[in-house]
């Protein structure tokens, strides 16, 4: 049995891979400050015995025993990880240290949830791994964006100086069931103001574009990397490289939610990146990894938990 640390488990991404680590057997401790986390995520998990949880802020220092850490801690919509930039700062660069420190006291693979963020508004595309990326250091999303690259030089760092198993993946935007309400995000954001009749709010003309995967398909992607030997590093980009305009993306929930909400257009928030799509041929050489689930199925089941749940 292997003992994996979650740490934001209770988020959205957090949450479904506790659930899939723990139908495979393996022993999870979930910890989390519950900054955007929700006790809701992982109520179905708590009277499991190998589940466990712990109320922490990766900020400072945790001593635990475990074989394996996922380092998902840190808030991932601009609208929460611009409420307290130097938080965030703080979580992807400290949190990460301790994260690392722990890692190599206890000689436990670490592997890190990294973002297309850190491309920035990327000027090749679709993004390689080998993009350096275009990213402003200043700007508002600069606490995320600069917060996550140098999350990836630690983990470049420790690997080098300290010898421990690292492995980073670059997420692409991902959507599904648990993701919140009121996060600001695209998806969630269309399917509630559609759900209640609102105003669809495009950010800009619209023309820019995002790619979007299922969390399903992102969650196995990142257990197959997790598994891999310790010459497997990364970073690997996962995602679903099918792009769309977000203008697409709105007429597309207006269509499936079948609702009388109408599309307006709202100033483009700055450093919006135009244009996004992984290049995931690392991913599929060397984790074999596919998306799956087509966007009207994965939007189908993500309506459906918004109806169920309340937006
Ligand atoms: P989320 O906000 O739902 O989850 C983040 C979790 O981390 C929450 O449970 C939150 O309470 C917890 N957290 C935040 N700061 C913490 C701290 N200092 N100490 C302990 N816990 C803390 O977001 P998510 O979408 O599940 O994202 C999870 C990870 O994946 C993040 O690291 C994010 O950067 C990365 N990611 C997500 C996406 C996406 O599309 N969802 C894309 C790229 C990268
Ligand atoms: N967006 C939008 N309307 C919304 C929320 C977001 O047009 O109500 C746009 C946003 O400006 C961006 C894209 O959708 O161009 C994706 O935004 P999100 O915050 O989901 O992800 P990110 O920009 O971090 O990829």
């Amino acid at each position: 049995m292997t003992r994996v640390l979650v740490t934001g488990g209770a988020g959205f991404l957090g949450s479904h891979l506790c659930e899939v680590l723990l139908a495979r057997g393996d022993e999870v401790l979930c910890v989390d400050n519950f900054f955007t986390g929700r006790k809701q995520n992982i109520l179905h998990m708590l009277d499991n015995p190998l589940f466990e949880v712990i109320r922490h802020d990766i900020t400072f220092p945790l001593y635990v025993e475990c074989d394996a850490i996922l380092n998902f801690a840190c808030p991932a919509s601009p609208k929460h990880y611009q409420f307290d930039p130097v938080q965030t700062t703080k979580t992807c660069v400290h949190g990460t240290i301790n994260v690392l420190g722990l890692a190599k006291r206890t000689g436990a693979k670490v592997l890190q949830a990294s973002t297309s963020e850190v491309y920035g508004d990327p000027d090749v595309h679709p993004q390689p791994e080998e993009y350096v990326g275009s990213v402003s250091f200043t700007g508002p999303r600069s606490c995320y964006d600069e917060g996550k690259r140098c999350a990836e030089t630690l983990f470049h760092d420790y690997r080098r100086q300290h010898g421990i198993d690292t492995k980073i993946v670059r997420i692409f935007n991902t959507y599904g069931p648990r993701m919140q309400a009121d996060d600001g995000r695209v998806i969630s954001n269309f399917i509630c103001q559609a759900l209640r009749g609102e105003d669809i709010t495009i950010y800009g003309d619209g023309s820019q574009t995002r790619s979007f995967c299922y969390v399903d398909d992102l969650v196995r992607g990142i257990i197959a990397l997790l598994d891999q030997p310790k010459d497997v590093a990364g970073p690997i980009n996962i995602g679903n490289p099918r792009e769309m305009t977000i203008r697409e993306a709105a007429e597309l929930i207006v269509k499936m939610t079948d609702t009388p909400s109408r599309v307006t257009y709202h100033d483009l928030p700055q450093d919006d990146p135009k244009q996004r799509q992984p290049d995931i041929t690392k991913a599929r050489e060397i984790l074999g990894f596919e998306p799956k689930t087509p966007l009207e199925e994965g939007l189908q089941r993500t309506i459906a938990y918004f109806q169920a749940h309340g937006c």
